[in-house]
């Protein structure tokens, strides 16, 4: 049984007040009614306030991108040990942006994924189609080839990462998956762990994440296989948020 889980990803979004005042809010909009567990991934800077201003019972705070390296001469980066040691419990791995902007592959991310790991992070490793992949019928193929290197490193604890399916055309555009067209792929890539891990990959969480809302998130959260929602811009509004919570416990 995989209990559901929610987790925000506010971008480059925010400020000092903000974090704390967000926090706050979804803290307290997590009562007993909410069984899914509950993450926010905040920018770098917010990261100390936010982990010093959440009990990280009901709400677990999380970065959106860490350093493959341990420590040495990597300007501007930031090492898994430094994320652990402030108290965070998660990290987005290869989200879309970080793939596409900053130039992240394949490869770079199981790096990422691995230096989570050995600083017990839990990586939230983030896959999806373009547009144009979608439209030439490409979409497994490209889930297949994000996910290969994972999937093959022997270094990876598959039973500690989660998962994220995360269409690119979906995310940020107000466009969603149909329920049936995210289950589809998510099953798609519970196939392809238990290919490499057999039963294990029936506990392995699996995120729907691309404009997800309170409006959408039942009839997605209702499919066998989606497990939760990585939430973008409905993360910023705690009502939203907590609205998402919900309707990820039924
Ligand atoms: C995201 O950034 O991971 C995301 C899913 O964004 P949005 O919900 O805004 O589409």
């Amino acid at each position: 049984m995989r209990q559901p889980l929610v987790v925000g990803n506010w971008k480059m979004n925010g400020s000092l007040s903000l974090t704390s005042e967000l926090l706050h809010s979804i803290e307290n909009g997590i009562d007993d009614k909410i069984s899914s567990s509950v993450g926010i991934c905040v920018p770098f800077v917010y990261l100390a306030a936010a982990v010093t201003g959440v009990s990280g019972i009901k709400l677990k705070i999380g970065a959106q991108t860490v350093s493959e390296h341990v420590s040495g001469a990597y300007t501007g980066e930031v090492s898994a040990g430094m994320l652990a040691e402030l108290g965070c419990h998660w990290v987005l791995v290869g989200h879309s942006e970080r793939r596409m902007y900053f130039k992240e592959g394949n490869d770079v991310l199981v790096l990422k994924a691995i230096a989570a790991q050995k600083s017990n992070l839990e990586p939230i490793y983030c896959v999806g189609e373009t547009a144009d992949e979608r439209k030439a019928g490409d979409t497994f193929k490209v889930i297949e080839s994000q996910l290969a290197a994972l999937l093959n490193n022997k270094e990876i604890d598959l039973s500690k990462v989660v998962l994220a399916y995360e269409p690119v055309w979906a995310i940020g555009t107000g466009l969603t998956a149909s329920p049936e067209e995210a289950q589809e792929v998510h099953a798609f890539i519970r196939d392809l762990i238990k290919q490499k891990a057999g039963d294990l990959a029936d506990n392995v969480q699996i995120l729907y994440g691309g404009s997800m809302n309170p409006s959408n998130a039942e009839s997605l959260l209702q499919q066998n296989d989606i497990d939760g929602g990585l939430i973008g811009g409905a993360s910023l509004d705690a009502e939203a948020f907590i609205s998402i919570c919900q309707k990820a416990s039924i």
